[in-house]
Parts: structure tokens; sequence; C-alpha cells
């Protein structure tokens, strides 16, 4: 960060993102001055001779700015008293994203941008367009949200595609974030813990669309319908999404295909039957956000259709990772609750499906509507006999106890089931606290049993 050499700033939150920023800020030439309420994080910093110190009791009249972390709400009770003070002072709060959109702005402001958000599927088309742009041959940065703090990406300079997925805190804290192109997914209830309203969460959500050069709206939700219109009538430049609408102008799905619309012309640019990575009717509006976002940037449709049919999806988000015959193993280790396991649920016709671990409140009797697809259950972990119960008679299952036990049974049987395709999928509907130390690491545990297996052929790394 150079657009702050020389000046003094305030930090406080120093996580992942937090220490990025703060190394960021020293190396640029700030006077950056970092605190945490964690005396560990603080310790860490200190070594690396960040300067540290209370931010209570800091100069705030010489501060150029406060940088929050975005982990830390501007409501929540410790830091108040910091966000008062920069407030009474006058001093700016900024998060990282903003930082890195003033870098922009004085380096490289022509340099494609695209910044995304919504409730859901943020990271698999955060994934998607940095696929697409990578795959074409674009010098491509993917940070944000998603994981990598943008501030430790590469600079900002002409011809360098940045990809950045932002949660509805990194947007709260970057006032002036204007991405070429802007994409809000959907909107429905979540979060509500800090910006207390729907609709104070849907106004977050609308700023960053409506700083966009080029706003992606999908339009299968309410919320974000107003917000097309408004966007548009305030002289935004507007693409639609939808996943089941026609829409007369935009960019919409007719099951697998996808068409663009303009005026009277249709065309379909894209058709996502038989890409195992983009299944499901949500993957339609992740990926029709894409075209539209790659198409906004001046990516060719050649070059999207070669993205979109070889996007290696997301780690352990639904993601194909083995085939053997007419079989495809499945990793949706990230379905952590009943919710989450649903879109995998619906998006294969015939599952043999390996669920359990730390059951949360509700179990899977929110997933009724798909015992029908599912052939037989193997159930794992803590939840094994809860989840039982919830299958009763209308699924076979058996208690498999262990991952390892549970894939070699479901590999077993579906291979003897001669019905046409079939999934062995992972989508636990579980925390995995109670076998694994996260999910990631029991998504790593199901492709190593999964790669274990006699005649596997592996689609994955
Ligand atoms: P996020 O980054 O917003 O949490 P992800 O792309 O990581 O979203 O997807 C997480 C889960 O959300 C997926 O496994 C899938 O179950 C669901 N999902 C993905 N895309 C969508 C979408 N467009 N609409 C609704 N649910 C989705």
């Amino acid at each position: 960060v150079t657009t702050l050499a020389g000046k003094k700033v305030a930090l406080f939150g120093l996580g992942g993102s937090g220490f990025a920023t703060a190394r960021a800020l020293k190396l640029g030439g700030a006077d950056v001055t970092a605190w945490d309420d964690n005396p560990d994080s603080v310790t860490k910093a200190a070594a690396e001779g960040i300067h540290t110190a209370d931010l209570r009791t800091i100069d705030w009249s010489v501060q150029s700015l406060f940088v929050l972390s975005p982990g830390v709400p501007l409501t929540h009770p410790k830091p108040h008293w910091t966000v008062d003070l920069a407030r009474a002072a006058g001093v700016d709060i900024v998060g990282d994203v903003e930082l890195f959109v003033r870098e922009r702005r004085a380096h490289a402001p022509d340099c494609p941008f695209i910044a995304i958000t919504g409730t859901n599927g943020k990271s698999t088309t955060t994934a998607l367009i940095a696929h697409i742009l990578k795959s074409s041959g674009r010098d491509t940065q993917l940070g944000g949200n998603i994981g990598t703090a943008v501030l430790t990406l590469e600079p900002p300079r002409a011809g360098r595609f940045y990809v950045v997925e932002c949660s509805s805190y990194q947007i709260d804290l970057a006032p002036t974030l204007n991405p070429s192109a802007g994409i809000l997914l959907n909107l429905t209830p979540d979060h509500l813990d800090r910006h207390g309203t729907m609709q104070h969460y849907a106004d977050v959500k609308e700023r960053l669309v409506a700083g966009s050069d080029v706003a992606v709206i999908g339009v299968d939700d309410s919320y974000c319908e107003i917000i097309a219109d408004r966007v548009e009538r305030t002289g935004g430049k507007v693409i639609r999404i939808s996943k089941r609408l026609t829409l007369a102008d935009g960019i919409y799905a007719e099951g697998t295909k996808l068409i663009r619309a303009a005026g009277a012309a249709m065309n379909p640019i894209a058709d996502l039957d038989g890409i195992q990575t983009l299944r499901g009717s949500h993957n339609a509006q992740n990926a029709a956000a894409a075209v539209a976002a790659c198409l906004a940037v001046g990516v060719s449709e050649d070059e999207i259709r070669a993205g979109l049919a070889s996007f290696p999806g997301l780690k352990h988000r639904m993601q194909p990772v083995g085939r053997r015959g007419n079989v495809v193993f499945v990793n949706d280790s990230k379905a952590t609750n009943a919710d989450a396991a649903a879109p995998a649920l619906s998006s294969y016709d015939r599952i043999y499906w390996i669920a359990g671990g730390l059951p949360k409140a509700g179990g899977i009797t929110s997933l009724t509507g798909f015992f029908p697809r599912i052939a037989k259950a193997y159930l794992i972990g803590e939840a094994a006999a809860e989840f039982a119960a919830t299958l009763g008679e209308a699924v076979p299952y058996e208690i498999s106890g262990t991952l390892e036990r549970a894939v070699a049974h479901a590999a077993a049987d579906a291979e003897k089931d001669e019905s046409g395709p079939l999934a062995v999928m992972l989508s636990p509907a579980c925390a995995s606290f109670d076998q694994y130390k996260n999910f990631e690491v029991r998504g790593d545990a199901f492709v190593s049993h999964v790669a274990a297996l006699d005649g596997i052929t592996m689609l994955i790394g």
C-alpha cells in the first residue's frame, strides 16, 4: 500500500487479513499502530516489527485513517470504543478492500476489477470467473473473502484482472468501492446478527452494485429485483441474470442452457449440460453471473465457453473427485448443515449418501424431500443414531461409523447397482469436529479413501 506513505494509520484486528494489511501498510511506508484483543496476536505482530499499542492510548488527532479488520463488526462491543474514538476525531474507518480500491485508483484505474457479493454462491462464482480469466491467458488475481487477503495480491497494474469476493462486512468498510463489474447474486435472510435488519443487509449489498461501472444482478428474489430497478433508474448500467425467468434483456438459464437476450435477439451462449462442477440450478445462477461479468470485461464467448467446460470446481463443495464406471465420487464436505447439503442432494438422481458427524439442531428432518433419490445412506460420527431414526423405513441405511468404512461400503454397493449414473457423495449435513479438525481435513480424508479404491480414475490432481 503506497497511498499512505508517511501517514499515521491505526489498525484494529490482527487476524489473517488484518495482519496482511498491517504488513502491507508498513511495507508501503505508513506509520501503523496495530492492536487486537488477543495478546498472542499483538505479540506476533510486535515480533515482526509492527508497532503495537492499545488504541485507547494513542493520539487520534494525528491519525489519517483507521483500518478495521472485516472480521470485527462496527457494532461489536469490544472495539466500539475505538470506533467511537476514531469518529470523534473525524478519522475515516475503512477495511482492506477500501485500501485496495484506493491503490487501484492511484496506480491502475483501468485494470479490470470484478467484485462479487450475495448471500450464497459467492466463492463458486468468484472461483469460476478467475478460472475463465486465467484459462484464457489473462493475468488474474483472486482474493478477498474467498481466502487470500486483497493486500497480499500482486499490486494493481494495467492489464491485470482482479476478482474479489466481498462479504457485507467488507462492503460496509469500503466507502469508495467501484468495481468495473460488480455482481450481486442473490439476497436471502442471513448474517442478520451484525446488520440488524434484512433491509440494512440489503442496503449494504446494494452499495457494491450501485458503485459498479456495470452491475450484474440476479433477479430471482424480490430484494435483488428492486435493487436492479433502482440502480438502473439512477443511471447505472445493469445486466440482469436469472436461473428461472425468461428475461427480455440479460442472461438467463433455460434448463442447462444459458441464453443471452438483448431486445428481440436471443442467443444461446453456453450449455452447462455435462459440466459436473456446475450441476444444479443454483450453479446456473452462478455461471450466468460469471458469463455476464466476463463479457463486461471483454472476454470472448469462445473463451467463456472453454473456461466453463474446464472449471475444476471448488474443493469440498460438490466437487467430483473420482470416477469408476458409472459412479462419480463427490466431495461436499463443506455441507456442515442440512440446508447446505440440499443443493448437492438435489443435483444427483441416485445417491449413495455418506452423512453424519457432529449434528446440528434439526438434524436432517428438512431433507426428507430428497429421500427418494437416496439409494442408501452410510452414517458416520455422533449423528449416526439420530440420522438413522430420521431415515427410518424411508431409506435403507447402515451405521458405518467411520468415513473409511462408509466409502468402502458405498463404493461396493454402487458398483453392483446398474441403474444408470450414480453418485457416492459425502455431504454430511454435520460439523466435522467429532472426528476431524475441520471440514477441509474431512474432505481430504474422503478423497484419500476414494483414491485407494481399486480401478478408480481420479478427476483431481
Ligand atoms: P458462499 O461463498 O456465498 O458461501 P459458495 O460458493 O461457497 O457460497 O457455496 C456454498 C454452498 O451454497 C454450496 O455448496 C451450495 O450448497 C450453495 N450455493 C452455491 N451457489 C448458490 C446459489 N447461487 N444460490 C443458492 N445456493 C447456492
